[in-house]
Protein backbone atom coordinates (compact mmCIF):
# COMPACT_ATOMS: atom_id res chain seq x y z
CA UNK A 1 0.00 0.00 0.00
CA UNK A 2 2.92 2.46 1.03
CA UNK A 3 4.69 2.15 -2.13
CA UNK A 4 1.50 2.67 -4.15
CA UNK A 5 1.08 5.80 -2.73
CA UNK A 6 4.26 6.83 -3.34
CA UNK A 7 4.15 5.30 -7.43
CA UNK A 8 1.12 7.16 -7.50
CA UNK A 9 1.85 9.92 -6.76
CA UNK A 10 4.75 9.85 -8.31
CA UNK A 11 3.42 8.40 -11.99
CA UNK A 12 0.84 11.50 -11.51
CA UNK A 13 3.43 14.08 -11.19
CA UNK A 14 5.52 12.70 -14.40
CA UNK A 15 2.31 12.21 -16.65
CA UNK A 16 1.69 16.24 -15.62
CA UNK A 17 5.38 16.95 -16.24
CA UNK A 18 5.84 15.38 -19.47
CA UNK A 19 2.18 16.64 -21.00
CA UNK A 20 3.46 20.58 -19.82
CA UNK A 21 6.71 19.88 -21.42
CA UNK A 22 5.19 18.84 -24.75
CA UNK A 23 2.48 21.40 -24.31
CA UNK A 24 5.37 24.29 -24.14
CA UNK A 25 7.55 22.69 -26.92
CA UNK A 26 4.85 22.50 -29.11
CA UNK A 27 3.26 26.31 -28.29
CA UNK A 28 6.90 27.82 -28.30
CA UNK A 29 7.97 26.36 -31.28
CA UNK A 30 4.82 27.64 -33.19
CA UNK A 31 5.54 31.26 -32.15
CA UNK A 32 8.53 31.03 -32.96
CA UNK A 33 8.19 29.99 -36.02
CA UNK A 34 5.37 32.28 -37.02
CA UNK A 35 7.73 35.30 -35.77
CA UNK A 36 10.95 34.13 -37.74
CA UNK A 37 8.64 33.71 -40.99
CA UNK A 38 7.13 37.25 -40.21
CA UNK A 39 10.32 38.78 -39.38
CA UNK A 40 11.97 36.86 -42.97
CA UNK A 41 8.83 38.42 -45.13
CA UNK A 42 8.84 41.82 -44.01
CA UNK A 43 13.05 41.75 -44.70
CA UNK A 44 12.12 40.11 -47.70
CA UNK A 45 9.56 42.46 -49.02
CA UNK A 46 11.56 45.49 -47.80
CA UNK A 47 14.76 44.09 -49.92
CA UNK A 48 12.26 43.19 -52.85
CA UNK A 49 10.76 46.84 -52.75
CA UNK A 50 14.80 48.32 -52.93
CA UNK A 51 15.66 45.77 -55.95
CA UNK A 52 12.21 47.28 -57.58
CA UNK A 53 13.35 50.96 -56.95
CA UNK A 54 17.19 49.97 -58.26
CA UNK A 55 15.36 48.37 -61.76
CA UNK A 56 12.74 51.49 -62.22
CA UNK A 57 16.07 54.03 -61.79
CA UNK A 58 18.09 51.65 -64.51
CA UNK A 59 18.26 53.08 -67.89
CA UNK A 60 18.97 49.90 -70.10
CA UNK A 61 20.95 48.04 -68.13
CA UNK A 62 21.65 44.85 -68.68
CA UNK A 63 18.73 42.86 -66.37
CA UNK A 64 20.61 39.71 -65.60
CA UNK A 65 23.38 42.20 -64.16
CA UNK A 66 20.94 43.91 -62.05
CA UNK A 67 19.32 40.69 -60.78
CA UNK A 68 22.71 39.15 -60.06
CA UNK A 69 23.75 41.91 -57.86
CA UNK A 70 19.99 42.43 -56.10
CA UNK A 71 20.76 38.72 -55.28
CA UNK A 72 24.05 38.72 -53.81
CA UNK A 73 23.25 41.37 -51.86
CA UNK A 74 20.16 40.30 -50.97
CA UNK A 75 21.32 36.78 -50.25
CA UNK A 76 18.27 35.89 -52.13
CA UNK A 77 17.23 34.86 -55.82
CA UNK A 78 16.38 37.66 -57.43
CA UNK A 79 14.16 37.79 -60.98
CA UNK A 80 13.05 39.97 -63.03
CA UNK A 81 9.92 39.42 -64.91
CA UNK A 82 8.37 41.23 -68.10
CA UNK A 83 4.64 41.71 -67.38
CA UNK A 84 3.33 38.85 -69.81
CA UNK A 85 5.30 36.56 -67.86
CA UNK A 86 8.63 36.29 -69.90
CA UNK A 87 11.48 36.19 -67.68
CA UNK A 88 14.17 38.78 -68.64
CA UNK A 89 16.75 38.58 -65.89
CA UNK A 90 17.67 36.11 -62.95
CA UNK A 91 20.40 35.46 -60.40
CA UNK A 92 20.47 31.70 -60.83
CA UNK A 93 19.06 30.65 -64.04
CA UNK A 94 19.01 31.61 -67.90
CA UNK A 95 16.01 33.49 -68.40
CA UNK A 96 15.40 31.87 -72.16
CA UNK A 97 15.49 28.87 -70.80
CA UNK A 98 13.10 29.43 -67.84
CA UNK A 99 9.30 28.49 -68.36
CA UNK A 100 6.88 31.66 -68.67
CA UNK A 101 6.00 33.44 -65.14
CA UNK A 102 2.40 34.41 -65.98
CA UNK A 103 1.01 32.35 -63.33
CA UNK A 104 3.16 32.96 -60.72
CA UNK A 105 0.25 34.10 -57.18
CA UNK A 106 2.83 36.68 -56.31
CA UNK A 107 3.75 37.87 -59.94
CA UNK A 108 -0.83 38.07 -60.80
CA UNK A 109 -1.37 39.61 -57.38
CA UNK A 110 1.85 42.60 -57.54
CA UNK A 111 0.29 43.49 -61.08
CA UNK A 112 -3.68 43.32 -60.52
CA UNK A 113 -3.10 45.54 -57.54
CA UNK A 114 0.01 47.50 -58.36
CA UNK A 115 1.36 46.42 -54.89
CA UNK A 116 3.88 43.75 -52.90
CA UNK A 117 2.32 40.11 -53.73
CA UNK A 118 3.89 36.95 -51.63
CA UNK A 119 3.36 33.32 -51.50
CA UNK A 120 4.89 30.38 -50.13
CA UNK A 121 4.99 27.41 -52.38
CA UNK A 122 8.07 24.35 -53.40
CA UNK A 123 10.08 25.38 -56.50
CA UNK A 124 9.75 23.28 -59.34
CA UNK A 125 13.16 24.30 -59.88
CA UNK A 126 15.17 23.14 -56.69
CA UNK A 127 12.40 21.30 -54.81
CA UNK A 128 12.21 23.04 -51.54
CA UNK A 129 9.85 25.53 -50.19
CA UNK A 130 10.35 29.08 -50.72
CA UNK A 131 8.73 32.54 -49.85
CA UNK A 132 8.13 34.59 -52.47
CA UNK A 133 7.49 38.20 -52.70
CA UNK A 134 7.03 40.17 -56.20
CA UNK A 135 7.05 44.27 -56.24
CA UNK A 136 5.39 45.91 -59.46
CA UNK A 137 7.84 48.07 -62.10
CA UNK A 138 7.08 50.18 -65.09
CA UNK A 139 6.09 46.55 -67.54
CA UNK A 140 6.71 43.96 -65.04
CA UNK A 141 7.34 42.82 -61.81
CA UNK A 142 10.37 41.91 -59.41
CA UNK A 143 10.92 39.08 -57.71
CA UNK A 144 12.62 37.78 -54.90
CA UNK A 145 13.08 34.46 -52.94
CA UNK A 146 14.03 33.13 -50.08
CA UNK A 147 14.64 29.42 -49.39
CA UNK A 148 12.40 28.46 -46.09
CA UNK A 149 14.89 25.50 -45.30
CA UNK A 150 16.72 27.94 -43.45
CA UNK A 151 13.26 28.25 -41.57
CA UNK A 152 12.72 24.54 -40.59
CA UNK A 153 16.48 24.83 -39.74
CA UNK A 154 16.55 27.03 -37.54
CA UNK A 155 13.29 25.82 -35.84
CA UNK A 156 15.16 22.46 -35.31
CA UNK A 157 17.70 23.79 -33.77
CA UNK A 158 15.83 25.92 -31.05
CA UNK A 159 13.40 22.88 -30.57
CA UNK A 160 16.85 20.44 -29.76
CA UNK A 161 17.81 23.37 -26.90
CA UNK A 162 14.28 23.45 -26.07
CA UNK A 163 14.00 19.45 -25.88
CA UNK A 164 17.23 19.82 -24.06
CA UNK A 165 16.14 22.39 -21.39
CA UNK A 166 12.98 20.69 -21.27
CA UNK A 167 14.80 16.86 -20.42
CA UNK A 168 16.71 18.89 -17.67
CA UNK A 169 13.58 20.39 -16.08
CA UNK A 170 11.95 16.70 -16.17
CA UNK A 171 14.87 15.54 -14.75
CA UNK A 172 14.88 18.07 -11.90
CA UNK A 173 10.56 17.36 -12.11
CA UNK A 174 10.75 14.27 -11.45
CA UNK A 175 13.23 14.23 -8.42
CA UNK A 176 11.32 17.01 -6.66
CA UNK A 177 8.33 15.20 -7.48
CA UNK A 178 9.68 11.69 -5.80
CA UNK A 179 10.68 13.47 -2.88
CA UNK A 180 7.32 15.19 -2.90
CA UNK A 181 5.47 11.59 -2.56
CA UNK A 182 7.99 10.17 -0.39
CA UNK A 183 7.05 13.26 2.02
CA UNK A 184 3.63 12.68 1.54
CA UNK A 185 3.45 9.03 1.82
CA UNK A 186 5.36 9.01 4.77
CA UNK A 187 2.66 11.12 6.61
CA UNK A 188 0.01 8.94 5.42
CA UNK A 189 2.21 5.74 6.48
CA UNK A 190 2.39 8.17 10.09
CA UNK A 191 -1.66 8.22 9.90
CA UNK A 192 -1.93 4.77 8.76
CA UNK A 193 0.24 3.41 12.32
CA UNK A 194 -2.11 5.78 14.45
CA UNK A 195 -5.41 4.38 13.45
CA UNK A 196 -3.41 0.77 13.46
CA UNK A 197 -3.04 1.53 17.72
CA UNK A 198 -6.25 3.02 18.09
CA UNK A 199 -7.78 -0.03 16.52
CA UNK A 200 -5.73 -2.30 18.62
CA UNK A 201 -7.18 -0.26 21.79
CA UNK A 202 -4.27 2.68 22.16
CA UNK A 203 -6.23 5.61 22.61
CA UNK A 204 -2.95 7.82 23.80
CA UNK A 205 -1.65 7.69 19.82
CA UNK A 206 -1.60 10.60 18.37
CA UNK A 207 -0.51 11.73 14.72
CA UNK A 208 0.83 15.18 16.10
CA UNK A 209 1.34 16.74 12.32
CA UNK A 210 3.00 19.98 12.80
CA UNK A 211 2.56 21.45 9.33
CA UNK A 212 -1.01 23.35 8.20
CA UNK A 213 -1.87 21.83 4.77
CA UNK A 214 -5.12 19.56 4.17
CA UNK A 215 -2.98 16.13 5.76
CA UNK A 216 -2.82 18.04 8.59
CA UNK A 217 -6.11 19.29 9.24
CA UNK A 218 -7.06 15.53 8.65
CA UNK A 219 -4.53 14.55 11.09
CA UNK A 220 -5.53 17.46 13.53
CA UNK A 221 -9.25 16.10 12.96
CA UNK A 222 -7.89 12.35 14.22
CA UNK A 223 -5.98 13.70 16.71
CA UNK A 224 -8.68 15.89 18.03
CA UNK A 225 -11.09 12.47 17.61
CA UNK A 226 -8.69 9.94 19.90
CA UNK A 227 -8.30 12.74 22.69
CA UNK A 228 -12.37 12.87 22.94
CA UNK A 229 -12.15 9.00 22.89
CA UNK A 230 -9.85 8.88 25.35
CA UNK A 231 -11.42 11.21 27.41
CA UNK A 232 -14.87 9.67 27.49
CA UNK A 233 -13.42 6.17 27.33
CA UNK A 234 -11.56 7.37 31.26
CA UNK A 235 -14.88 8.88 32.58
CA UNK A 236 -16.42 5.48 31.08
CA UNK A 237 -14.03 3.25 33.36
CA UNK A 238 -14.26 6.17 35.96
CA UNK A 239 -18.10 5.64 35.96
CA UNK A 240 -17.67 1.76 35.75
CA UNK A 241 -15.60 1.59 38.42
CA UNK A 242 -17.45 3.59 40.76
CA UNK A 243 -20.65 1.44 39.53
CA UNK A 244 -18.38 -1.70 40.56
CA UNK A 245 -17.74 -0.42 43.75
CA UNK A 246 -21.37 0.44 44.32
CA UNK A 247 -22.57 -3.12 43.15
CA UNK A 248 -19.66 -5.04 45.83
CA UNK A 249 -20.37 -2.68 48.50
CA UNK A 250 -24.19 -4.05 48.50
CA UNK A 251 -25.36 -6.74 50.31
CA UNK A 252 -27.10 -7.86 47.91
CA UNK A 253 -25.43 -10.63 45.53
CA UNK A 254 -25.77 -9.47 41.68
CA UNK A 255 -24.87 -11.49 38.74
CA UNK A 256 -25.22 -10.12 34.99
CA UNK A 257 -25.74 -12.99 32.35
CA UNK A 258 -25.95 -12.63 28.78
CA UNK A 259 -28.74 -13.73 26.33
CA UNK A 260 -26.80 -16.87 26.00
CA UNK A 261 -26.91 -17.53 30.00
CA UNK A 262 -23.50 -16.96 30.30
CA UNK A 263 -21.96 -15.05 33.17
CA UNK A 264 -20.81 -11.57 32.76
CA UNK A 265 -20.04 -10.34 35.76
CA UNK A 266 -20.23 -10.39 39.06
CA UNK A 267 -20.26 -8.54 42.50
CA UNK A 268 -17.82 -9.47 45.74
CA UNK A 269 -21.07 -10.78 47.55
CA UNK A 270 -22.27 -13.02 44.76
CA UNK A 271 -18.54 -14.94 44.59
CA UNK A 272 -18.89 -15.02 48.83
CA UNK A 273 -22.56 -16.50 48.21
CA UNK A 274 -20.97 -19.40 45.84
CA UNK A 275 -17.64 -19.46 47.35
CA UNK A 276 -15.60 -18.00 44.16
CA UNK A 277 -17.10 -20.04 42.18
CA UNK A 278 -18.40 -17.72 39.48
CA UNK A 279 -16.40 -18.08 36.39
CA UNK A 280 -16.95 -15.16 33.82
CA UNK A 281 -17.64 -16.44 30.08
CA UNK A 282 -18.92 -20.03 31.40
CA UNK A 283 -22.82 -21.11 32.13
CA UNK A 284 -24.50 -20.23 34.91
CA UNK A 285 -25.69 -22.98 35.82
CA UNK A 286 -21.84 -24.19 36.55
CA UNK A 287 -21.94 -20.93 39.31
CA UNK A 288 -25.58 -20.98 40.50
CA UNK A 289 -27.45 -24.48 40.62
CA UNK A 290 -30.35 -23.20 42.03
CA UNK A 291 -33.70 -24.02 39.96
CA UNK A 292 -35.47 -20.96 40.81
CA UNK A 293 -32.61 -18.98 40.03
CA UNK A 294 -32.20 -20.55 36.86
CA UNK A 295 -35.61 -20.32 36.12
CA UNK A 296 -36.29 -17.13 36.80
CA UNK A 297 -33.37 -15.38 34.32
CA UNK A 298 -35.22 -17.93 31.84
CA UNK A 299 -38.50 -15.90 32.25
CA UNK A 300 -36.56 -12.43 32.21
CA UNK A 301 -34.45 -13.19 28.99
CA UNK A 302 -37.75 -15.03 27.57
CA UNK A 303 -40.17 -12.35 28.30
CA UNK A 304 -38.51 -9.26 28.68
CA UNK A 305 -40.08 -8.32 32.49
CA UNK A 306 -38.44 -8.76 35.61
CA UNK A 307 -39.51 -11.79 37.85
CA UNK A 308 -38.93 -12.57 41.37
CA UNK A 309 -38.98 -16.28 42.57
CA UNK A 310 -37.44 -17.34 46.03
CA UNK A 311 -34.52 -19.79 46.27
CA UNK A 312 -33.77 -22.26 48.92
CA UNK A 313 -31.07 -24.29 47.51
CA UNK A 314 -28.15 -21.95 47.37
CA UNK A 315 -26.92 -22.24 50.90
CA UNK A 316 -28.76 -25.20 52.89
CA UNK A 317 -30.52 -23.60 55.66
CA UNK A 318 -30.45 -20.28 54.03
CA UNK A 319 -33.06 -18.71 51.87
CA UNK A 320 -32.74 -16.08 49.22
CA UNK A 321 -35.57 -13.68 46.91
CA UNK A 322 -34.62 -13.71 43.61
CA UNK A 323 -34.83 -10.85 41.13
CA UNK A 324 -34.56 -11.05 37.80
CA UNK A 325 -34.33 -7.63 35.27
CA UNK A 326 -33.75 -7.74 31.31
CA UNK A 327 -30.51 -6.20 30.94
CA UNK A 328 -30.07 -3.96 27.96
CA UNK A 329 -29.43 -5.02 24.93
CA UNK A 330 -29.68 -8.64 25.71
CA UNK A 331 -29.71 -10.55 28.73
CA UNK A 332 -30.20 -10.34 32.38
CA UNK A 333 -29.03 -8.79 35.63
CA UNK A 334 -30.00 -11.04 38.88
CA UNK A 335 -30.01 -9.96 42.26
CA UNK A 336 -30.05 -12.47 45.41
CA UNK A 337 -31.33 -10.98 48.48
CA UNK A 338 -30.58 -12.82 51.71
CA UNK A 339 -34.28 -13.46 53.30
CA UNK A 340 -33.38 -15.74 55.83
CA UNK A 341 -33.35 -13.46 58.92
CA UNK A 342 -36.82 -11.68 57.63
CA UNK A 343 -37.84 -15.59 56.91
CA UNK A 344 -36.88 -16.43 60.75
CA UNK A 345 -38.88 -13.53 62.25
CA UNK A 346 -41.86 -13.99 60.29
CA UNK A 347 -41.86 -18.08 61.51
CA UNK A 348 -41.26 -16.77 64.66
CA UNK A 349 -44.10 -14.44 64.23
CA UNK A 350 -46.33 -17.23 62.42
CA UNK A 351 -45.43 -19.93 65.24
CA UNK A 352 -46.26 -17.50 67.87
CA UNK A 353 -49.35 -16.63 66.24
CA UNK A 354 -50.35 -20.83 65.89
CA UNK A 355 -49.36 -21.53 69.55
CA UNK A 356 -51.40 -18.50 70.92
CA UNK A 357 -54.46 -19.59 68.57
CA UNK A 358 -53.93 -23.23 69.95
CA UNK A 359 -53.55 -22.35 73.67
CA UNK A 360 -56.34 -20.22 73.80
CA UNK A 361 -58.90 -22.62 71.72
CA UNK A 362 -59.77 -24.96 74.89
CA UNK A 363 -60.20 -22.29 77.33
CA UNK A 364 -62.42 -21.03 74.93
CA UNK A 365 -64.21 -24.08 74.12
CA UNK A 366 -64.51 -24.33 78.29
CA UNK A 367 -66.10 -20.68 78.45
CA UNK A 368 -68.22 -21.27 75.54
CA UNK A 369 -69.76 -24.73 77.17
CA UNK A 370 -70.08 -23.01 80.70
CA UNK A 371 -72.19 -19.70 79.05
CA UNK A 372 -74.09 -22.17 77.08
CA UNK A 373 -75.24 -24.14 80.13
CA UNK A 374 -75.61 -21.35 82.45
CA UNK A 375 -77.99 -19.81 79.66
CA UNK A 376 -79.80 -22.74 79.50
CA UNK A 377 -79.83 -23.53 83.48
CA UNK A 378 -81.04 -19.41 84.14
CA UNK A 379 -84.67 -18.94 85.63
CA UNK A 380 -86.05 -16.92 83.43
CA UNK A 381 -86.55 -14.39 86.35
CA UNK A 382 -82.94 -13.02 86.02
CA UNK A 383 -83.14 -11.63 82.64
CA UNK A 384 -79.99 -9.51 82.59
CA UNK A 385 -78.13 -12.33 83.69
CA UNK A 386 -79.18 -13.75 80.48
CA UNK A 387 -78.23 -10.82 78.35
CA UNK A 388 -75.09 -10.83 79.92
CA UNK A 389 -74.56 -14.33 79.29
CA UNK A 390 -75.28 -13.77 75.36
CA UNK A 391 -72.50 -11.29 75.00
CA UNK A 392 -70.05 -13.66 76.77
CA UNK A 393 -70.85 -16.30 74.14
CA UNK A 394 -71.32 -13.89 71.12
CA UNK A 395 -67.94 -12.96 72.19
CA UNK A 396 -66.66 -16.19 72.65
CA UNK A 397 -67.97 -17.95 69.48
CA UNK A 398 -66.11 -15.07 67.75
CA UNK A 399 -62.87 -15.31 69.46
CA UNK A 400 -62.79 -19.13 68.79
CA UNK A 401 -63.54 -18.33 64.92
CA UNK A 402 -61.20 -15.73 64.91
CA UNK A 403 -58.38 -18.45 66.53
CA UNK A 404 -59.93 -20.87 64.42
CA UNK A 405 -58.91 -18.33 61.19
CA UNK A 406 -55.41 -17.22 62.41
CA UNK A 407 -54.44 -21.41 62.53
CA UNK A 408 -55.45 -21.85 59.16
CA UNK A 409 -53.95 -18.80 58.01
CA UNK A 410 -50.63 -19.14 59.93
CA UNK A 411 -50.65 -22.91 58.25
CA UNK A 412 -51.30 -21.83 54.80
CA UNK A 413 -48.71 -18.72 54.89
CA UNK A 414 -46.04 -21.19 56.35
CA UNK A 415 -46.63 -23.66 53.49
CA UNK A 416 -47.26 -26.23 56.40
CA UNK A 417 -50.50 -26.64 55.03
CA UNK A 418 -49.79 -28.92 52.23
CA UNK A 419 -52.23 -28.91 49.02
CA UNK A 420 -52.56 -32.02 47.03
CA UNK A 421 -53.66 -30.63 43.81
CA UNK A 422 -54.93 -33.24 41.01
CA UNK A 423 -57.51 -32.45 38.13
CA UNK A 424 -60.99 -31.70 39.18
CA UNK A 425 -63.52 -30.73 36.98
CA UNK A 426 -64.45 -27.09 37.03
CA UNK A 427 -68.35 -27.81 36.94
CA UNK A 428 -68.01 -29.84 40.14
CA UNK A 429 -65.99 -27.35 42.41
CA UNK A 430 -68.60 -24.97 41.36
CA UNK A 431 -71.90 -27.08 42.23
CA UNK A 432 -70.15 -28.56 45.45
CA UNK A 433 -69.54 -24.97 46.77
CA UNK A 434 -72.80 -23.49 46.06
CA UNK A 435 -74.56 -26.23 47.77
CA UNK A 436 -72.49 -25.61 50.51
CA UNK A 437 -73.67 -22.46 51.30
CA UNK A 438 -77.18 -23.46 50.32
CA UNK A 439 -78.37 -23.10 53.91
CA UNK A 440 -77.01 -19.51 54.79
CA UNK A 441 -78.08 -18.93 51.29
CA UNK A 442 -81.33 -19.33 52.36
CA UNK A 443 -80.96 -17.44 56.12
CA UNK A 444 -79.55 -14.06 54.31
CA UNK A 445 -82.38 -14.47 51.59
CA UNK A 446 -80.17 -14.53 48.92
CA UNK A 447 -80.02 -16.86 45.44
CA UNK A 448 -76.78 -18.47 44.98
CA UNK A 449 -76.60 -19.68 40.60
CA UNK A 450 -74.11 -21.38 39.00
CA UNK A 451 -73.43 -20.06 35.14
CA UNK A 452 -72.83 -22.53 32.66
CA UNK A 453 -69.23 -23.76 33.32
CA UNK A 454 -66.60 -24.94 30.50
CA UNK A 455 -65.91 -28.27 30.35
CA UNK A 456 -62.21 -28.53 31.67
CA UNK A 457 -60.07 -29.74 34.55
CA UNK A 458 -57.98 -27.72 36.70
CA UNK A 459 -55.35 -28.51 39.15
CA UNK A 460 -56.70 -28.17 42.69
CA UNK A 461 -56.86 -29.39 46.06
CA UNK A 462 -60.99 -29.61 46.50
CA UNK A 463 -60.80 -28.75 50.49
CA UNK A 464 -58.73 -26.16 49.60
CA UNK A 465 -60.84 -24.39 46.66
CA UNK A 466 -64.22 -25.37 48.51
CA UNK A 467 -62.52 -23.60 51.21
CA UNK A 468 -62.00 -20.26 49.10
CA UNK A 469 -65.07 -20.25 47.21
CA UNK A 470 -67.38 -20.82 50.08
CA UNK A 471 -65.44 -17.92 51.99
CA UNK A 472 -66.26 -15.78 49.19
CA UNK A 473 -69.88 -17.04 48.59
CA UNK A 474 -69.80 -16.31 52.51
CA UNK A 475 -68.96 -12.75 52.24
CA UNK A 476 -71.24 -11.94 49.05
CA UNK A 477 -74.28 -13.58 51.49
CA UNK A 478 -73.08 -11.06 54.43
CA UNK A 479 -72.07 -7.60 52.61
CA UNK A 480 -74.24 -8.02 49.33
CA UNK A 481 -77.24 -10.34 50.02
CA UNK A 482 -79.34 -10.93 46.97
CA UNK A 483 -78.93 -12.31 43.85
CA UNK A 484 -75.02 -14.23 43.56
CA UNK A 485 -73.85 -15.53 40.51
CA UNK A 486 -70.74 -17.94 40.66
CA UNK A 487 -69.23 -19.24 37.52
CA UNK A 488 -66.06 -19.78 35.54
CA UNK A 489 -64.43 -18.95 32.35
CA UNK A 490 -61.41 -19.68 30.42
CA UNK A 491 -58.71 -17.45 30.01
CA UNK A 492 -55.00 -17.71 28.70
CA UNK A 493 -53.12 -19.39 31.53
CA UNK A 494 -55.93 -21.48 32.69
CA UNK A 495 -59.48 -21.40 34.55
CA UNK A 496 -60.91 -18.09 36.10
CA UNK A 497 -63.55 -18.69 38.92
CA UNK A 498 -65.59 -15.64 39.69
CA UNK A 499 -68.10 -14.73 42.28
CA UNK A 500 -70.26 -12.11 41.49
CA UNK A 501 -72.73 -10.21 43.69
CA UNK A 502 -74.90 -6.66 42.48
CA UNK A 503 -74.37 -4.85 46.25
CA UNK A 504 -73.16 -2.08 47.15
CA UNK A 505 -69.99 -2.42 45.49
CA UNK A 506 -65.88 -1.36 47.39
CA UNK A 507 -65.03 1.70 46.86
CA UNK A 508 -61.47 2.09 45.04
CA UNK A 509 -59.25 3.06 47.28
CA UNK A 510 -59.97 -0.33 49.63
CA UNK A 511 -59.39 -2.57 46.53
CA UNK A 512 -55.52 -2.80 46.89
CA UNK A 513 -55.23 -3.86 50.65
CA UNK A 514 -58.25 -5.88 50.86
CA UNK A 515 -56.47 -9.26 50.95
CA UNK A 516 -54.43 -7.62 53.60
CA UNK A 517 -55.16 -9.59 57.44
CA UNK A 518 -57.40 -7.59 59.20
CA UNK A 519 -58.55 -5.14 56.65
CA UNK A 520 -62.14 -4.50 56.63
CA UNK A 521 -64.23 -1.87 54.76
CA UNK A 522 -66.68 -1.31 57.22
CA UNK A 523 -65.39 -2.71 60.78
CA UNK A 524 -68.21 -2.51 62.37
CA UNK A 525 -70.60 -4.17 59.91
CA UNK A 526 -67.62 -6.44 59.78
CA UNK A 527 -67.96 -7.29 63.23
CA UNK A 528 -72.06 -7.40 63.83
CA UNK A 529 -71.84 -9.79 60.65
CA UNK A 530 -69.38 -12.62 62.36
CA UNK A 531 -66.25 -11.10 60.38
CA UNK A 532 -62.71 -11.77 61.33
CA UNK A 533 -60.97 -9.94 58.64
CA UNK A 534 -58.76 -12.41 57.98
CA UNK A 535 -61.14 -14.69 55.30
CA UNK A 536 -59.69 -12.31 52.17
CA UNK A 537 -56.24 -13.36 53.54
CA UNK A 538 -56.96 -16.82 53.80
CA UNK A 539 -58.54 -17.02 50.05
CA UNK A 540 -55.42 -15.30 49.05
CA UNK A 541 -52.99 -17.36 50.28
CA UNK A 542 -54.94 -20.58 49.28
CA UNK A 543 -54.89 -19.48 45.49
CA UNK A 544 -51.32 -18.30 45.54
CA UNK A 545 -50.65 -22.01 46.53
CA UNK A 546 -52.14 -23.09 43.66
CA UNK A 547 -49.81 -21.31 41.63
CA UNK A 548 -52.82 -19.01 40.45
CA UNK A 549 -54.05 -15.30 40.84
CA UNK A 550 -56.04 -13.11 42.64
CA UNK A 551 -57.94 -10.09 41.68
CA UNK A 552 -61.47 -7.78 42.73
CA UNK A 553 -63.18 -5.78 40.30
CA UNK A 554 -65.89 -3.62 41.96
CA UNK A 555 -67.39 -0.44 42.05
CA UNK A 556 -69.67 1.78 44.36
CA UNK A 557 -73.11 0.54 43.21
CA UNK A 558 -72.67 -1.77 41.13
CA UNK A 559 -71.62 -4.67 43.17
CA UNK A 560 -68.48 -6.11 43.02
CA UNK A 561 -66.84 -9.38 41.24
CA UNK A 562 -63.59 -11.73 43.13
CA UNK A 563 -61.95 -14.04 40.23
CA UNK A 564 -58.93 -16.16 41.32
CA UNK A 565 -57.66 -18.19 37.86
CA UNK A 566 -56.12 -21.60 38.42
CA UNK A 567 -53.70 -23.75 36.44
CA UNK A 568 -55.69 -26.20 33.91
CA UNK A 569 -54.59 -29.99 34.12
CA UNK A 570 -54.30 -30.57 30.73
CA UNK A 571 -51.44 -28.29 30.82
CA UNK A 572 -49.29 -30.56 33.41
CA UNK A 573 -50.11 -34.18 33.35
CA UNK A 574 -49.43 -35.97 36.64
CA UNK A 575 -50.81 -34.37 39.66
CA UNK A 576 -48.73 -32.61 41.81
CA UNK A 577 -48.27 -31.36 45.70
CA UNK A 578 -48.51 -27.37 45.76
CA UNK A 579 -45.54 -25.58 47.25
CA UNK A 580 -45.44 -22.47 49.28
CA UNK A 581 -46.54 -19.30 47.42
CA UNK A 582 -44.24 -18.45 45.14
CA UNK A 583 -43.43 -13.87 45.05
CA UNK A 584 -44.40 -13.61 41.16
CA UNK A 585 -48.11 -13.55 42.46
CA UNK A 586 -50.35 -10.74 43.35
P1 LIG B 1 -64.44 -10.33 56.98
O1 LIG B 1 -64.22 -11.44 57.92
O2 LIG B 1 -64.53 -9.01 57.62
O3 LIG B 1 -65.53 -10.60 56.03
P2 LIG B 1 -62.73 -10.60 54.71
O4 LIG B 1 -61.25 -10.68 54.62
O5 LIG B 1 -63.50 -11.76 54.21
O6 LIG B 1 -63.07 -10.25 56.20
O7 LIG B 1 -63.19 -9.33 53.92
C1 LIG B 1 -62.51 -8.11 54.15
C2 LIG B 1 -63.45 -6.92 53.92
O8 LIG B 1 -63.75 -6.83 52.54
C3 LIG B 1 -64.77 -7.08 54.61
O9 LIG B 1 -64.68 -6.59 55.91
C4 LIG B 1 -65.69 -6.26 53.73
O10 LIG B 1 -65.66 -4.94 54.18
C5 LIG B 1 -65.09 -6.33 52.35
N1 LIG B 1 -65.82 -7.29 51.47
C6 LIG B 1 -65.50 -8.59 51.22
N2 LIG B 1 -66.32 -9.13 50.30
C7 LIG B 1 -67.21 -8.15 49.97
C8 LIG B 1 -68.32 -8.08 49.08
N3 LIG B 1 -68.70 -9.15 48.35
N4 LIG B 1 -68.98 -6.91 48.99
C9 LIG B 1 -68.60 -5.82 49.71
N5 LIG B 1 -67.55 -5.83 50.57
C10 LIG B 1 -66.87 -6.98 50.70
Amino acid sequence: MRSSVFFKLLAGFLVVIVVATVVLDISIRRAWEASLREEIQTELTEKTRMFAARVRASRGQDMEQLAREAATAGNVRATIIQSDGKVLGDSEADPERMENHATRPEFISALQHNEIGASTRWSHTIGIPFLYVAAPIPGGAVRMAYPLASIQELTGKVRRTLLGASAIALAIAAILAGILAQLVARRLRRIEEFAARIAAGDLTARIAESSRDEIAQVAEALDHTARRLEESFVALEASRKELESVLNGMQEAVIAVGNDRKVRWANGPMRELVKGEVRLGADLVESVRDPNVLGAVRRAIESGQSTTSVATSLIAGRTYQVTAAPMSPRGAVVVLHDLTAIERVEKTRRDFIANVSHELRTPLTSVQGYAETLIDSLPPAMPQARDFLDVILKNARRMTRLTEDLLVLARVESGEQRFATEPVRVATLLTEAVAAMREAAKGSGSDVTVEPAPEAEVLADSQGIQQVLTNLIDNALKYAPGKIVVGAREVADGIEFYVRDFGEGIASEHLPRLFERFYRVDKARSRESGGTGLGLAIVKHIVLAHEGTMRVDSSVGHGSTFYFSLPRADKTAASSVAESPSFTKI
